[in-house]
């Protein structure tokens, strides 16, 4: 049985991997410091044959070594971060220290593991955000020049610019992954979809940003696994994709969509379910899209769940 590291493999995308690569017959060893934003569901797949989870924060480099050396791993998919950008703006610290210097962590293990032969392929997740805003008509390719906005867009920026120096200057065998707002179960409900779900379910308001014009590109949380694991497989070590489905909306069509498919689902719409315009975030980019040629093109992957229907299972 082929050996794997997921960090940060209870979050939302995390848990969805680990499940994804158990799937596939692979043992996961999920490296995870247990934060807010983790879950604790229930889970039929995982047994000890399959995963071990090992509660660490990824900045101990000491019991990184250790687990890398113990378990040689082939890949490790490094996706350990804080993630919230309205947290950031409360309080960057946690940004820089799990996404900045906990991804130093990991590669100054890895660049000491080499000198022993231990050369497990590293699978970087990044996301759209480090971009920055996109002007209408345009979508980012993965050589445009990083403009992040937010402390938490900045934080994963630097994660990727030290991955990249890495690769230069000691021949780590790494790929990045630049993905867009992934949806799908498991996610914690401070983020927009799950946040939306839960206020309808409750009987709240819908709380949304300025106008709701904001767009983002949208991609359920599968398609990124298939994507992260044919990066595995097949993406060519020293390069980064970027990961979208293509399908872009605005805040206030999305809820709008989520509002009509409870409609369809027949879930209750209580009285104070409402949206509800509310002040606009600090430095909220406007738009982001990405050009996803190069991993359609060259991987031949491509995302394969529907967005009604992703919505669907979602809620
Ligand atoms: P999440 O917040 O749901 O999960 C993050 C996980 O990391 C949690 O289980 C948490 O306990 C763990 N963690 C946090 N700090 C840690 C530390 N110091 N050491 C070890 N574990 C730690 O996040 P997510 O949405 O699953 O995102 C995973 C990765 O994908 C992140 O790197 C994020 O930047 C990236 N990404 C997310 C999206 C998205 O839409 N959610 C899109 C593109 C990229």
């Amino acid at each position: 049985m082929k050996k794997v590291i997921v960090t940060g493999g209870s979050g939302f995308i995390g848990s969805n991997l680990v499940n994804f690569l158990i799937e596939k017959k692979f043992y996961v060893i999920n490296l995870d410091k247990l934060t807010y934003s983790s879950n604790t569901y229930k889970n039929k797949l995982r047994n000890k044959k399959n995963y071990k989870l090992i509660k660490i924060d990824i900045i101990n480099k000491k019991k990184i070594t250790k687990i890398i050396t113990k378990y040689k791993p082939d890949v490790i998919f490094n996706l350990a971060a804080e993630t919230h950008v309205d947290r950031s703006i409360d309080g960057p610290r946690n940004f820089i220290q799990t996404n900045i210097v906990g991804t130093f962590s990991l590669l100054e293990a890895l660049r000491q593991l080499q000198k022993r032969k231990i050369n497990p392929k590293l699978i970087h997740v990044s996301t759209d955000e480090v971009y920055g805003d996109i002007k209408k008509n345009y979508r980012s390719l993965e050589n445009d020049r990083y403009e992040p906005s937010s402390p938490y867009s900045a934080s994963k920026a630097s994660a990727d610019h030290l991955v990249k120096s890495y690769i230069r200057t000691y021949k780590l065998k790494a790929v990045i992954s630049n993905c867009c707002n992934n949806y799908g179960p498991y996610q914690f409900p401070e983020k927009l979809i799950p946040k939306m779900i839960s206020n309808i379910f409750e009987n709240k308001e819908l709380p949304i940003y300025a106008k709701g014009k904001n767009s983002r590109e949208w991609i359920h949380v599968e398609d990124h696994c298939s994507a992260l694991f044919q990066l595995y497989l097949r993406g060519k070590n020293g390069e980064s994709y970027n990961v979208g489905s293509g399908i872009n909306l605005s805040n206030i069509n999305l809820v709008k969509k989520l509002l009509k498919i409870c409609n369809i689902m027949n879930i209750k719409i209580g009285k104070k379910t409402k949206i509800k315009y509310v002040k606009d975030r600090p430095g909220h980019d406007f738009r982001y899209a990405l050009n996803s040629n190069k991993i359609l093109k060259k991987l031949n992957w491509k995302p394969k769940i529907k967005f009604e229907k992703g919505l669907k299972q979602t809620i």
